[in-house]
């Protein structure tokens, strides 16, 4: 099943995608779409890169990306690769013969692009090394790191140029008959990095790896990606997902399953919906939501929380929820699959509403 719930109305079919293996992880096809992220520890530091790979499975990571800029970092991938079960990419510029060692360490997938790696005879024995060892290439066009020429000749990054620079790096594999390729096209811009996609989505059947590029921090990057992301992938643009925020690839994780979810193409964690309270508002709703939302970070569980402020919205959206609250004036109602449970004091809300959660298959109460 290409998604876990809801309609899938997308622009290109699920069966006109390729599917990819990295590792065990499906891309593409009828598979859900995976979250992946990027470790932003120093490879070579073999127990940071570990300790962090482990938290980012642990948030629901499906892939996860380390940079390899030199010889150190490409050594310490063997103990890297041999030490986690999650599939790991190896992201490599320019320099062929670190491919090369991140394939003989076993590594599940090579994001490089084809055209930056030194001349034909360096793609040949990359591609080569890969195909033997079923080791898929994820070309990332970037508007950042275009090449000259294509920015010259389409008057900057456009759409139509970050397209050209993927067809560019697709021919040098196509080529030699390797179609084990992933693609992303990433711009800074939202509607450029939209129009690109589509753009390629037209033309090729392989895999989209889809982001916004060098989102920026906190709020202001989620909301751009959310922004971003939401538009390609209602539209059925994106297999796999990475969310770049400046700061813990833990967030990009969290904001990367938020995303999903709000579409319903995945629903691993609880959903919440919690009123905007108002002026009929008689309880502390803010500090409900918060506290349950503190409480629930992490859980896997597939169900839903709705906690509201009074009696017009309130009953209604509680029983349609799977836990919910409906305040009154001091006081509350607590429901479970539609039904009252309980009735309880405001002070005793918060308790009350986790004691019904923790009856859900909620792995963190
Ligand atoms: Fe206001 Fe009630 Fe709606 Fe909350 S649920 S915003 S308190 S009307």
């Amino acid at each position: 099943m290409r998604e876990e719930s809801g309609k899938y109305d997308g622009l290109r079919r699920p069966d006109d995608v390729k599917t990819v293996t990295v590792g065990g992880l499906h891309i593409g096809g009828e598979h859900p779409v995976s979250v992946q992220s990027m470790t932003n520890t120093d490879t070579s530091d073999i127990e940071a890169t570990l300790a962090q790979i482990e938290d980012l499975v642990g948030a629901g990571c499906e892939l996860v990306r380390l940079a390899v800029p030199d010889k150190e970092a490409a050594e310490a991938l063997e103990k890297i690769v041999s030490s986690v079960e999650v599939p790991l990419m190896a992201d490599i510029h320019f320099n062929h013969s670190l491919a090369l060692k991140a394939i003989e360490a076993g590594i599940d997938g090579l994001r490089i692009n084809p055209g930056n790696i030194g001349g034909r005879d360096r793609v040949r024995e990359v591609v080569r090394a890969c195909a033997e060892s079923g080791v898929p290439i994820r070309i990332g066009v970037n508007s950042g790191s275009l090449e000259e020429d294509l920015a010259e000749s389409f008057a900057g990054p456009t759409p139509e140029a970050l397209l050209a620079s993927a067809e560019r790096h697709i021919a040098y594999l196509e080529e030699l008959d390797f179609t084990d390729i992933i693609v992303s096209i990433k711009s800074t811009d939202v509607r450029d990095t939209i129009r690109a996609n589509r753009l390629f989505a037209r033309k090729y059947p392989y895999p989209l790896h889809v982001g916004i590029t060098e989102a920026g921090a906190g709020s202001r990057g989620e909301i751009k990606s959310a922004a971003g992301l939401g538009a390609m992938l209602a539209q059925g643009l994106g297999d796999t997902i990475r969310v770049s925020l400046t700061g813990s690839p833990l967030q990009e994780v969290k904001t990367a399953y938020h995303i999903l979810r709000s579409l319903g193409l995945r629903k691993k964690g609880p959903e919440i919906i919690s009123c905007p309270t108002c002026g009929r508002t008689e309880i502390d709703i803010e500090a409900i939501a918060a506290e349950v939302g503190e409480s629930l970070e992490g859980c896997q569980g597939e169900f839903t929380v709705a906690i509201m402020g009074c009696a017009v919205n309130g009953p209604g959206e509680a029983s349609h929820a799977d836990v919910g609250l409906a305040g009154g004036r001091e006081c509350g109602l607590i429901f479970r699959e539609g039904e009252v449970v309980k009735r309880a004091a405001e002070e005793e809300l918060i308790s009350a509403l986790l004691q019904e959660i923790k009856k859900m298959e909620c792995d963190q109460l």
